[in-house]
């Protein structure tokens, strides 16, 4: 499908989009059928990219590349995964297909992760925990490791890693998310160092603080969602840190309330 400058339809959900500064760009959004994910994936196709949907959801992934072509977007690929069961042969033919279909990968946003059981790590159940550090940190390595030879194709690379605030600092009973968001700031922080003067890959990490989101609402079921900020409403720090705009950033652990109010002034 031609590119064609993002506009708002009937359709949206989301408010009017931005502007086409992604125009030409490739990027991949894990966790792109809902909440946090889904809302980046549609603000990326609506500044111009192609956008590659993966998720465990096949239907909540149609859904978005429905509204996109709907909009008359660039044209997106579904990338249905599991990332609970994927193994890296999976990881290694997606990178291999990345490459045969793309010029370059110039995105890649590691967003999707499970909340798990919450309680103390006396009780917390073998399997569960292995399960959590699976979805959160190994499959974000796996697809790192298999999609680098794709994002060093690109002038302009972003990799950003999706933290929380129990990644910053420990809190009693959030178990192995917790940790799981330590380990995604540990492998950032590795990368980052690694790629900082060897390639034009640029590796960030953002907490995007309480979001009405459905992995909100099961960590924090009586709270009122209206009272928190929307997925939607974080996208111009997010758009942000995929554009050239950024490219000063390298291994910083983003705060959003901080970036969204520096990209305001
Ligand atoms: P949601 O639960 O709304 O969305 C999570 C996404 O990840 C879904 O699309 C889900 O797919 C996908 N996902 C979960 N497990 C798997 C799996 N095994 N394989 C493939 N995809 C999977 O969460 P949020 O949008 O709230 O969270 C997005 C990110 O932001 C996460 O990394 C989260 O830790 C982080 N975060 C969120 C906060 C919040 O308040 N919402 C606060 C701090 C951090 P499916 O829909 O198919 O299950």
């Amino acid at each position: 499908m031609k590119i064609e400058a993002a506009h708002a339809t009937a359709t949206s959900e989301l408010p009017i989009p931005v502007n086409d500064s992604l125009q030409g760009r490739t990027i991949l959004v894990t966790g792109a059928g809902d909440g946090i994910g889904k809302a980046a994936a549609l603000t990326f196709a609506r500044s111009g990219a192609s956008v590659i949907l993966l998720g465990r959801t096949q239907s909540k992934l149609e859904a978005v590349y429905d509204i996109i072509a709907n909009e008359k977007l660039p044209e997106a690929i579904i990338h249905p995964l599991d990332l609970a069961i994927a193994g890296s042969d999976d990881y290694d033919l997606l990178g291999r297909s990345i490459q045969e279909q793309f010029p370059a990968l110039d995105g890649l946003l590691h967003n999707a992760s499970e909340l798990g059981a919450l309680g103390p790590i006396q009780y917390y159940a073998p399997e569960a925990w292995t399960k959590i550090m699976q979805i959160n940190v190994n499959a974000a390595f796996m697809l790192t490791r298999a999609l680098l030879p794709a994002l060093e194709q690109s002038d302009d690379a972003r990799i950003l890693f999706t933290s929380s605030s129990v990644g910053r600092k420990g809190r009693a009973y959030w178990g192995a998310y917790a940790v799981s968001k330590f380990a995604t700031e540990g492998l950032m922080q590795v990368l980052a160092d690694e790629l900082a003067t060897t390639t034009r890959i640029r590796v960030n990490s953002i907490n995007p603080g309480a979001t009405r989101t459905e992995m909100r609402r099961a960590a924090y079921p009586a709270e009122n969602p209206l009272s928190l900020p929307t997925a939607e409403s974080l996208m111009p720090a997010y758009l942000h840190l995929l554009q050239p705009a950024s490219q000063s950033r390298h291994g910083e652990a983003i705060d959003i309330r901080a970036l969204l109010s520096e990209l305001a002034d």
